[in-house]
């Protein structure tokens, strides 16, 4: 029988989670109380005051027809003067700016739009994975570039080889970043525009994060001066207003990319459903409600719950500036799969090995702050009992 398979299929990094997904349905089935701090999915509610805006557009009829693709109008604006407001950037909304269908759409999509095959793409290890399917579809080369935690988990663009410098397109970088919580400066922004003018790279910035942080405000690499000719960036309603299963975001920056992007969608997807953009309107419009503050003030206190109870077991581990996820190295002489199988067999705690966000993750583990604090207390409490 024909298997009916694409071959690219077949090129995709090895999904590793399937072990642990194997091992939690067990406990499920077992009648363990299994807590899950393995998924980024936000626990919270979407804020009553987007979800009524969304009541109200979906009553519209007008708005049940096929939707504004490359971004409604008012979507736009209010993502314009939400870039101005914030990062203090001027976008054209013409020419610099795109509704997506969630951010890992427009993610998945731009390699098609931007890169030919055989070219490279500059991808973090670890990293989302995303970035490296999107660029095995398109055809194109992965480069892994090691993020460390002695360079800031920032990429070391001088040990990029220059022959591989030469063939790359494009390059993804994730501040806030997941896995690993790290915020980029400024400084180093400027310093990957400069590398990616020198090499004719274009950058594109995953900003999911962006607004989820607590000491440090993250920038947006379109601060950068002439960063428009070099970078675009994405931006996510997800994470910032509890709205992972509205799929609603927006890419920003460089003219010329955002049109390619816009010409593959346009081919493929007809953009987000204009009663979503419209309640995406209302919610961007108040980036800073008091329901996203209130938010972060969850994230905040688990994080301090996590970080205590790890440094009790002697994993030394460092707080997160964003995102709302632990990174931490494993007990001296486990893997990243041994630490996660043991926690999870012996008190049904579910975490993420390190090494499922590329090789450089090996020796880590990521813990998502998505469970309420009384399950992260408790959570905590078993995998303080447990012995290494
Ligand atoms: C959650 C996440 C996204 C995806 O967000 P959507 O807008 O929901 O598609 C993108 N990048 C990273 C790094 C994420 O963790």
């Amino acid at each position: 029988m024909t298997n009916w398979r694409a071959e690219r299929l077949g090129q995709l990094p090895p999904y590793l989670f399937v072990e642990i997904d194997r091992k939690k349905k067990e406990a499920i089935a077992a009648g363990k109380d299994v807590i899950n701090l393995g998924i980024g999915d936000p626990d919270s509610p979407t804020p009553e005051f987007i979800v009524e805006r969304m009541d109200k557009e979906i009553q519209v009829s007008a708005n049940h027809r096929y939707p504004h693709g490359a971004g409604h109008p008012d979507f736009l604006d209010a993502s314009v003067a939400f870039f101005d407001r914030r990062f203090g950037v001027k976008l054209n909304r013409a020419s610099e700016i795109a509704a997506v269908i969630g951010s890992k759409e427009g993610i998945g999509h731009l390699p098609l739009a931007v890169v030919n095959p055989g070219e490279t793409v500059l991808i973090p290890d670890p990293g989302y994975p995303v970035y490296t399917s999107a660029t095995i579809f398109a055809g194109a080369i992965p480069h892994l570039m090691a993020l460390r935690a002695d360079n800031a988990w920032l990429p070391d663009l001088d040990a990029i080889p220059s022959d591989v410098a030469a063939n790359a397109k494009l390059m993804f970088l994730n501040y806030p970043n997941n896995p690993t919580g790290a915020v980029a400066d400024l400084a180093f922004f400027e310093k990957a525009v400069a590398f990616a003018r020198k090499h004719d790279i274009l950058i594109a910035h995953d900003a999911a994060y962006s607004e989820v942080y607590f000491e440090v405000t993250p920038p947006s690499i379109l601060q950068v001066d002439g960063a428009a000719d070099y970078a675009v960036e994405f931006h996510s309603l997800s994470k910032t207003f509890n709205m992972t299963g509205w799929r609603i975001g927006f890419a920003a920056g460089n003219a010329t990319a955002i049109a390619a992007l816009k010409a593959v969608k346009d081919n493929l997807d007809s953009g987000p459903f204009d009663a979503i953009q419209l309640a995406a309107t209302e919610a961007i419009s108040n980036y800073d409600h008091v329901s996203v503050r209130a938010m972060i003030d969850l994230y905040l206190e688990r994080r301090e719950i996590v970080t205590a109870a790890l440094n009790e077991c002697a994993i030394t581990v460092e707080k997160p500036a964003a995102s709302f996820y632990v990174w931490s190295k494993c007990p001296i002489g486990y893997t990243s799969m041994d630490f996660v199988s043991k926690v999870l067999d012996e008190v049904g705690v579910v975490m993420i090995p390190g090494n499922g966000f590329g090789n450089c993750g090996e020796g880590y583990f990521r813990i998502a702050l998505t469970v309420n604090a009384d399950r992260m207390r408790e959570a905590m409490e078993r995998v303080k009992t447990v012995s290494w």
